[in-house]
């Protein structure tokens, strides 16, 4: 396969060729190169699908059973030479085509800013220093960083690799992970063949690597495969899709109906055709929902733009459904629930404990033995103590304009922030020498470990890891005398003394004679190491995230914290945010043992869950959900990906979460913090409580105005509203008014419920009554000012007038009504209102008065002037139902409060 003649077919060439060819240095670029680079080369980035065009935009409103059977109208009354009823069903047609071009757009403005959100970032190594940058931003002979869980930022050749491995499928299908090292392979190689290579977008399934950029944007593999990556999401859940397809069958359904009718009308009863057409047209719009399913989608999209700016980025739309339905959250503990601000707070030797002072990740500050300060001169145990601790680290501590900053993991800046105290070395202590290999830090067998080189040539190992893997992996301890046997159980005591405060406890190791050779492997570590000591850090909870707890036990959903720090250190962190069980805690060990049956009857009860390594979380999402719950899971790394994906909502950290975390979940949260899923599931329940109120709201206007005309039918009486005022109540202020509703706030007691249950019907019986009561109250209202017109003998058009006001009105009140299902709607909180309600109840008052008033409307919809006084009733009549209506949601809602209080 070709590539631009500019980039280099690295593959073959070795590392010293390759970085030739690229013109990088293992230092990485200097940033003026690299602003070159960019303007030679352009973006890394693939070229957007390409958008479907305005106009194409705009004439697809058009495909729409309603709108053929309106333009179907438009041609039958023109053949008919009813001019006006033309216009205005085509006029209408237009607007409300407008109306969903606008929407739709802004639903994809949503989508799109969404998407933006979720850019990747790449680790880089520039004027020598690591830094983060946008992979936007990645030029041909960067060196990138990479490690498991990475989506590859462009096509790289290795410079360096450990136990390296990606997942390739998207490029040659095979979807069993590739062995890589940086070692050159043949210039013909197939691209599944080529192991020096990492290919943009592809994964990074095991191991960290070093890589040259060989080729970025439409020059990486997978910018040959055009139209890759075209797919778009459309703003859609099941829920919303089932009332999609429930309209469009209840429209053939009323369809079929209104063409019986105009066959019985014409046929049997003799009817004119054309009044009678227009009787059915009338029926047709007034059954139709047509407003439903656009209104939903916006209630969607309000919801997706409200979650987003609470941080949480919803990546899968359905989530926002089963978000509000979440019973139970598992969540991580470091970072969502702990600020994952770390620092050195004590050291234990096995002389004697230490405390470490200090601010931040600043690499200043005082050691001390009980009120004494101390130094690594009178005690050299600490410099092996920092020695260690800056070695085996990967973090970057960097001096920012106002405080210290680190690239890289939390806990590892905190220790390299130690050992520039101890050391007194500043940000990069005991810079001499070079690490010859590593194993990386894996939530599996949580340890770390490198092979230094020290100035002197000589070799050392340091490692850094869980105590009990650690103490387990000791033969002798440092002690003042040199080195002792070690002695295990007092260790073990140490640790659950730190952990008891909620510190989280590493163990420290050394093993000085180094074996020959410059591989390391887990063989040199057991039964070969030496034991510094214990390093305790704080992590202090977030109060956010206290706060947070308690919100959710209120809203009846469960925390659980799933962490793979040490028992006594969630014990204590999980004591400190409030949850409900810190008396039991589940270790991976305990989980180990138990079949499915044991483990969901305990992870019921339990709430703290320590030492779990990412198949535990499956295990325990599993069997939470084998009791009925309905689960949320949090996750960062690679292995946590099976688990996210079997939870009910997937969850993300979007800052130390890696990709491959933030593509098997539902939701990312932009800030990892547990305070934001909180957030995500009230606007899930507000979202899932909007439907309803759209849904509730609708159903009775087109019901009401249905039964109005087919029972003027049948009586053999004039229509009370004609077709055109349908169209005008239905798409204008229909849509209106039921916008408002998508973006209403959540009713105060949205979390003091409890969780609905996973499969409950969207509408409980109370509910459907509702609908249908409210209907009934409609067609009351509307027959009964049209009768009331006729009777005190107004023409004709008046009494349509008045009915189409009064059902106008009618709507306006249910609104008032529906925006609280749950609470009362007659109090002066409910009724007071939002602002976006009551601009459009003016929009549509306004548009009430224009069509009743002024004379070039009139014309077109055949109304006429109301009087003041009936304009007054009209209004009582809104009023009255009202009262009606919320007496009844009142005496139902008492009724069943006092049956649960028996
Ligand atoms: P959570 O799952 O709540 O985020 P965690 O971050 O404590 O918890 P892991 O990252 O799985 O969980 O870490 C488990 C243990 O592994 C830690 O308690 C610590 O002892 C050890 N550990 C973590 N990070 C490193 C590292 N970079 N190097 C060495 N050991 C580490």
């Amino acid at each position: 396969m070709a590539t631009d003649p500019q980039l280099p077919e690295t593959h073959a060439l070795t590392v010293q060729d390759a970085l030739t060819a690229t013109g990088a240095s293992p230092d990485g670029l200097a940033s003026d190169e690299v602003r070159r680079r960019l303007a030679t080369y352009g973006p890394n980035r693939l070229p957007e699908p390409p958008k479907r065009s305005a106009l194409l935009r705009f004439v697809s409103q058009f495909h729409n059973v309603l709108i053929y059977v309106l333009l179907g109208s438009a041609v039958v009354t023109a053949a008919l030479a009813h001019w006006i009823d033309t216009g205005v069903i085509l006029a209408v047609v237009i607007v409300n085509a407008l109306i969903g071009y606008i929407q739709e757009g802004r639903a994809e403005e949503a989508m799109a800013a969404i998407r933006g959100m979720l850019a990747p970032h790449s680790a880089v190594l520039r004027d020598g220093a690591r830094q983060s940058v946008d992979a936007d931003d990645l030029v041909p002979g960067d060196i990138v960083l990479v490690e498991a869980g990475d989506r590859v930022p462009a096509d790289l050749r290795l410079i360096e690799a450990r136990g390296l491995k990606a997942e390739e499928a998207i490029l040659t299908g095979e979807s069993v992970p590739v062995e890589k090292s940086s070692g050159p392979v043949a210039a013909d190689a197939a691209l599944g063949d080529r192991t020096s290579m990492l290919f943009s977008g592809t994964l990074v399934a095991a191991g960290t690597a070093r890589g040259v950029v060989a080729a970025t944007g439409v020059h990486t593999q997978i910018g040959h495969i055009s139209g890759m990556l075209a797919e778009v999401e459309t703003l859609t859940t099941p829920l919303v899709r089932q009332m999609d397809v429930f309209a469009r069958w209840l429209s053939i359904f009323i369809l079929l109906l209104a063409a019986l009718l105009l066959a019985y009308g014409y046929f049997v009863d003799h009817r004119g055709f054309a009044e009678f057409f227009m009787a059915v047209v009338g029926l047709s719009v007034a059954a139709i929902p047509e407003g439903l399913p656009a209104v939903l989608t916006i209630t969607l999209a309000v919801g997706v733009q409200a979650m987003a700016r609470r941080n949480a980025i919803v990546r899968r739309l359905p989530a926002i459904e089963t978000l509000g339905s979440v019973s139970v959250i598992c969540s991580d503990k470091t970072g969502t629930l702990t600020r994952n601000e770390m620092m050195v707070a004590a050291l234990a030797s096995s002389d004697a404990i230490y405390t470490v002072d200090g601010d931040g990740y600043s690499p200043e500050g005082v050691i001390q033995v009980g009120h004494e300060t101390v130094d690594a001169a009178s005690h050299p145990i600490l410099a092996e103590f920092a020695r260690a601790a800056a070695l085996c680290n990967d973090a970057v501590l960097a001096q920012g304009e106002t405080d210290w900053r680190i690239e890289g993991d939390p806990m590892e800046g905190a220790l390299m922030a130690f050992a520039g105290k101890v050391s007194g070395e500043g940000a990069r202590p005991f810079a001499g020498g070079r690490r010859l290999d590593a194993i990386p830090f894996d939530a599996a067998h949580r340890y770390m470990a490198v092979l230094h080189e020290e100035t002197d040539g000589s070799a050392t190992i340091y490692v850094k890891g869980a105590p009990e893997v650690l103490i387990a992996m000791c033969a002798d301890q440092l002690c003042a005398a040199g080195t002792a046997p070690i002695d295990p159980s007092a260790w073990h005591e140490t640790v659950e003394r730190l952990a008891e405060n909620g510190q989280r406890v590493l163990a420290l190791a050394v093993r000085r004679a180094a074996p020959d050779g410059e591989a390391l492997d887990p063989g040199h570590l057991a039964h070969h190491l030496t034991l510094i000591g214990l390093v305790g850090l704080i992590d202090p909870p977030r109060p956010e995230a206290i706060a947070a707890v308690a919100e959710c036990h209120a809203a009846g959903i469960r925390v659980k914290m799933i962490t793979g720090d040490h028992s006594a250190t969630a014990r204590a962190i999980g004591a400190m945010i409030g949850l409900t069980n810190t008396d039991s805690v589940l270790t991976g060990a305990d989980i180990e043992v138990m079949n499915d049956a044991e483990l969901s009857e305990a992870a019921l009860v339990t709430d703290v869950f320590a030492r779990t390594s990412p198949a535990h979380k499956l295990r325990l999402v599993t069997a939470l959900q084998a009791r009925g719950l309905t689960v949320a899971m949090t996750g960062d790394g690679v292995n946590d990906a099976p688990a996210l994906k079997r939870a009910d909502a997937g969850i993300a950290m979007g800052q130390k979460g890696s990709e491959a975390a933030k593509e098997a979940a539902e939701l990312v949260l932009a800030d990892d913090n547990f305070a934001s899923i909180v957030a995500a599931v009230r606007e899930g329940r507000t979202v899932y409580d909007n439907i309803k109120k759209v849904i509730i709201w609708t159903l009775p206007t087109n019901a009401g105005e249905a039964m109005t005309i087919v029972i003027a039918l049948f009586i053999g009486m004039s229509l009370p509203i004609t077709a055109v005022q349908i169209l005008w109540v239905n798409l204008i202020t229909g849509v209106t008014l039921g916008v408002a509703l998508a973006f209403e706030p959540s009713e105060p007691n949205t979390m003091r419920r409890p969780p609905r249950a996973r499969h409950a019907p969207l509408l409980d019986g109370g509910q459907i009554w509702s609908i249908a009561l409210a209907s009934a109250f409609f067609l009351c209202g509307v027959f009964g000012i049209y009768v009331y017109a006729l009777g005190q003998g107004y023409p004709l058009a008046l009494a349509q007038t008045m009915a189409m006001n009064t059902l106008v009105v009618l709507e306006i009140f249910h609104l008032f009504f529906v925006r609280n299902i749950y609470g009362a709607s007659l109090r002066w909180d409910a009724a007071r209102g939002t602002k976006v309600v009551w601009l459009c109840v003016v929009v549509v008052t306004l548009g009430q008065f224009l069509i009743t008033y002024l004379p070039p409307m009139q014309t077109l919809f055949g109304t006429t002037a109301v009087p003041f006084f009936d304009g007054v009733l009209i209004v009582a009549v809104g009023a009255v139902y009202l009262a009606l209506i919320e007496t009844d949601k009142q005496m139902r809602l008492a009724f069943r409060r006092s049956v649960e209080a028996v």
